[in-house]
């Protein structure tokens, strides 16, 4: 065959191969051009998993009859004009090629009316723009996507899969504007509807809404501002974890993304307190100078590239741990949920009962046992105030719950996760302060690696000296590993130092020998804690409850269930149809 020019539609239907993989990639692209022009509502019908149609009508600032065939034209934007453009993109789009695209792939229409226009103009196929019906505002239709490429139609899946598909992404960007009205209905049948959401409760209803109260229920508010970085949203506590990475997501100036900086800092911060194997849920707002973000990394634009990663990944990775690491009465979920976030809320008691003071806990407490209760002395302070998170103990329960008493109600405590937890964040505290002793292996280790691996190393030298590794370059492509933290199986280690240069590359910082360092600490804390049948006295509970308030996450054992839940007194009281 001879060079040739390849005619414009081709260009546009290879093109199409990058942005349109299926039903799902076109709702995105048209979704995020209706937000890109202002829409204050979105309707998004679909039929047949949106293979055989895709509707979207949005009330945006529309397009002037005589640029709707540019619209459509390939690298045709608004949004962009020079070079410079590309150092802070403010929209979603900017390439130009969606709507291209997916024009050269189905049977496609397009119908605006911009706000100056006091009609709508239609575009059909290649002909010139016609008169027609609609608000201010833009539809378009999008029919029998692929009917003109069978090699890319065969890759689509069932009208299920292909739903399930759609519905992920219209969650995804419902969630990033929530003042922004959403409508979603799928063969006529209506799924969801979003009226816009103003505040903080109007955008945790939507969430409830798209996520399930389950998530709600169960999650901790995040908010924090540093470096110019603002991180809001919610995070699920370790004891809500999924087996799938389904309900991630994550914003960075209200673009969905998915990234790997992203991704590692958050898996750092749940490091200590998810079960193996298991998968956080987030819902996160990062806020930041676009500047400082470059979205232009991936033609999907799900990948970024921050200009100060370490900051980012810093600023992500302190944040979350803190706000995991919660230990106070009220940041534990109630067992059963009334508010939203199900935060237990203060007890008041109904009329005609009198409540259950810190007086009477001690007068108990002095009836059962013959003595006044271990130190803080309550009885000198009656006030509620001064009664711990966690309360004082009243009892053991079969040998393996500890039940308590504070302001709110009963709290119940699951002995031995309590307590392994407790042991481990001592042992862990001992080996921060005594630093990673390391330790000559009796033969040095060769490593096989790539080149990029050992510029890689020699740039973090520091940090590899810090973590107990020494190592030598010993070839372009080798190193040697001479020393290596005394705790560590001699077999894992070139894994291991694999993994920190992997680490290095997309972090800039590397957690993996304290994630092996932690893992060991966490058998050798299982089993130095209390078994359960053990009976404790109530002076050795009270130790162990104020030892849970003064230990970070001790709210989950290491393996992330609960080490205690609070039922309160309105949760009691609808047990026994009180105060109604
Ligand atoms: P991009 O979004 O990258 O600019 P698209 O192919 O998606 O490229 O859209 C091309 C242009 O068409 C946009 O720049 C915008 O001017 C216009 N456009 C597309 N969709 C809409 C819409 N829903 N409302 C108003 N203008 C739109
Ligand atoms: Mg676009």
């Amino acid at each position: 065959m001879s060079i040739r020019q390849l005619p414009p539609a081709l260009i546009n239907q290879i093109a199409a191969g990058e942005v349109v993989e299926r039903p799902s990639s076109v709702i995105k692209e048209l979704m995020e051009n209706s937000l890109d022009a202002g829409a204050s509502t979105v309707d998004v019908q679909i039929a047949e998993g949106g293979i055989r149609q895709i509707q979207i009508t949005d009330d945006g600032q529309g397009i002037p009859k005589d640029e709707l065939s540019l619209a459509i034209a390939s690298h045709a934007t608004s949004k962009i004009s020079e070079l410079e453009d590309l150092e802070a993109i403010h929209t979603l789009g900017f390439r130009g090629e969606a709507l291209a695209s997916i024009a050269s792939v189905s049977r496609f229409s397009i119908t605006s009316r911009h706000q100056a226009a006091d009609h709508a103009w239609s575009l059909n196929g290649g002909e010139s723009p016609a008169p027609a019906k609609l608000q201010q505002g833009t539809r378009i239709e999008v029919r029998d996507l692929f009917f003109n490429v069978p090699a890319r139609r065969k890759f689509l899946r069932t009208e299920k899969t292909e739903y399930s598909h759609v519905e992920q992404v219209f969650r995804r960007i419902a969630l990033s504007q929530p003042s922004t009205a959403f409508t979603f209905s799928h063969n006529g049948k209506s799924i969801y509807q979003l009226p816009p959401a103003n505040d903080e409760a109007g955008l945790l209803k939507r969430v409830g809404t798209l996520f399930g109260k389950e998530f709600t229920s169960n999650s901790i508010q995040v908010e924090a501002e540093a470096a110019g970085l603002a991180l809001r949203g919610w995070v699920a506590q370790p004891t809500y974890s999924r087996s799938q990475a389904d309900q991630q997501y994550f914003y960075i100036n209200g673009r969905m993304i998915r990234d790997k900086l992203v991704v590692h800092a958050v898996r750092q911060a749940y490091a200590d307190v998810l079960f193996h194997g298991r998968h956080p849920a987030f819902m996160l707002y990062l806020t930041l100078d676009p500047s400082r973000v470059d979205v232009n990394a991936h033609p999907a634009k799900h990948e970024v590239r921050f200009r100060d990663g370490r900051i980012v990944h810093d600023f992500l990775f302190k944040t979350l741990h803190s706000v995991l690491s919660g230990t106070t009465a009220g940041e534990q979920p109630s067992v059963k949920a009334d508010g939203l976030l199900g935060f237990s809320s203060t007890y008041s008691p109904p009329q005609s009962q009198s409540s259950l003071n810190i007086r009477e806990a001690v007068q108990t407490y002095q009836t059962l046992y013959g003595e006044p209760p271990p130190a803080p002395a309550v009885s000198d302070s009656p006030n509620n105030e001064d009664i711990p998170p966690l309360g004082y103990a009243l009892a053991q329960l079969m040998g393996v719950y500890i039940l308590a008493q504070n302001s709110e109600g009963l709290i119940i405590v699951d002995m031995h996760a309590a307590h392994e937890r407790i042991t481990y964040e001592r042992l862990k505290q001992q080996y921060e302060q005594d630093g990673v002793k390391s330790q000559p292996l009796l033969v040095p280790e060769r490593i096989a690696v790539s080149s990029k691996d050992i510029a890689l190393f020699e740039e973090n030298q520091d940090l590899f000296e810090s973590l107990g590794l020494r190592l030598d370059v010993s070839g372009p492509e080798s190193l040697l590993l001479r020393e290596a933290p005394a705790l560590l199986h001699a077999e894992n280690l070139p894994q291991l130092v694999r993994q920190v240069l992997d680490d290095c590359h997309t972090a800039g910082s590397s957690n993996k020998i304290h994630e092996a360092l932690n893992e060991l600490l966490s058998t050798m804390a299982c089993h130095g804690s209390v078994r359960a049948n053990r009976q404790l006295a109530v002076p050795e509970m009270n130790a162990l409850l104020r030892d849970m308030e003064a230990t970070e996450r001790s709210g989950q054992c290491n393996h992330g269930r609960p080490t205690w839940v609070q039922i309160d007194m309105n949760d009691l009281d609808r047990l026994f149809d009180r105060g109604r």
